[in-house]
């Protein structure tokens, strides 16, 4: 599904160096995790995947099923299978919730030479995926997150996901977190949509998601690499000693 190899990544505009040799492979139906201190790089290895500005690959690979990420545009990723949650939870004024979807639907089917769907079976489908994640009919009829609550936003996200249905989706989780209920809605969601050829990297700093999310693969990252990968007791190992142990190790 997801292979990494080698990655570096500086910043473009300035010669600072992120990404240090990340390898990373992620199967098909799996769930991986990736934990580790604050400015490890994290965030910066999920913008790199989806193809945010301001990066430059310096080394390394990325393929998705063996195509390869890092020549193709965002459009482009997103229309093989790449979904990335909580990159841009921004509010679109103007711009109807509803529409936004099947815009986004529209330009996946689009990429991949597909006809686009019709209104008749978008709206069945919006209504049955929304219905699941206890979004009502106003919330789809709102502008894209304007004056929605965080837990909302987050519900919201989780529809974008539902409708996409990507095969690859990378959750970062900002560094204010989510509150319990917020996690908890994330959580349920990412479960349901938990299949045998969807894969999903979690990035997260808190044990506390991955009670809800049970990952079969934990990763630490620090100073721009994986140092560790172990299972979910990996996890449990840093909520009890933090990251001292398994830096001094790396
Ligand atoms: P994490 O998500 O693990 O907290 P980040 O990927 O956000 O780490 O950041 C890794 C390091 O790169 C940090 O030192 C951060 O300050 C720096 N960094 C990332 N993006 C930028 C940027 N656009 N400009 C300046 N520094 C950046
Ligand atoms: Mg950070
Ligand atoms: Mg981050």
């Amino acid at each position: 599904m997801l292979e990494i190899n080698n990655l570096h990544v500086k910043l473009e505009e300035e010669d600072k160096v992120i990404l240090r040799g990340v390898d990373l492979s992620v199967k098909a139906g799996e769930v991986h995790a990736i934990m580790g201190p604050n400015g490890s790089g994290k965030s910066t290895l999920s913008y790199v995947l989806s193809g945010r500005d301001g990066y430059e690959v310096t080394d390394g690979t990325a393929t998705l099923d063996g195509a390869d990420l890092l020549a193709m545009e965002p459009e482009e990723r997103a229309a093989a299978g790449l979904f990335l949650a909580f990159q841009y939870p921004v509010e679109i004024p103007g711009v109807g919730n509803m529409t936004f979807l099947r815009t986004a639907l529209n330009a996946q089917r689009k990429a991949r030479g597909e006809s686009e769907v019709s209104a008749g079976d978008f709206l069945k489908l919006v209504r049955e995926k929304a219905k699941n994640l206890k979004i009502d009919a106003e919330m789809l009829k709102r502008p894209v997150n304007v004056g929605f609550s965080g837990g909302e936003k987050k519900r919201n996200e989780i529809l974008q996901m539902a409708m996409l249905e990507p095969k690859m989706c990378i959750l970062d989780e900002t560094d204010s977190g989510l509150d319990v209920d917020a996690m908890k809605l994330v959580s349920e969601g990412v479960n349901a949509l938990r299949d045998a050829g969807r894969s999903f990297l979690v990035i997260t700093h808190y044990q506390r998601l991955l009670d809800h999310i049970k990952p079969d693969v934990v990763h630490i990252m620090a100073a721009g690499r994986i140092i560790k990968t172990g299972g979910p007791e990996l996890a449990l190992e840093v909520e009890h000693n933090g990251y001292a142990d398994i830096l001094a190790e790396g």
